[in-house]
């Protein structure tokens, strides 16, 4: 049964890529604090939204604001941090998600 979770943004398939990153391999889906939604990316919510992003502070790493877009399961942010496939299904993540981190969580 497929999660109704809806993933926001510009142009996003079915596994969660969009206009901005669409390889392989970009299949994350991350919420965001301020609007309590998933989006594609940073630039798919900067996009579709009239304010700033607002980023996971450090003690809240435990919250599930990741979305795998193949099986649709999600994942606290520790956990994404420390894989590069989605421990659910094993679909490989894009590892230049990693510079990316800052843009979505706070890192120190
Ligand atoms: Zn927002
Ligand atoms: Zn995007
Ligand atoms: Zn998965």
């Amino acid at each position: 049964m497929r999660n109704p979770i809806e993933v926001y943004g510009v142009d996003v398939d079915q596994e969660s890529r969009c206009t901005h990153y669409h390889s392989q391999v970009d299949i994350v889906a991350l919420k965001f604090r301020c609007c309590r939604k998933f989006y594609a990316c940073y630039q798919c919510h900067q996009e579709t939204t009239d304010h700033p992003p607002e980023k996971w502070p450090l003690d809240e790493r435990d919250h599930h604001a990741i979305l795998c877009g193949h099986c649709r399961k999600t994942m606290s942010i520790d956990e994404y941090m420390n894989v590069n496939e989605c421990p659910h299904c094993q679909h490989a993540f894009n590892a230049g998600c990693k510079n990316h981190y800052p843009l979505y969580f706070d890192m120190e």
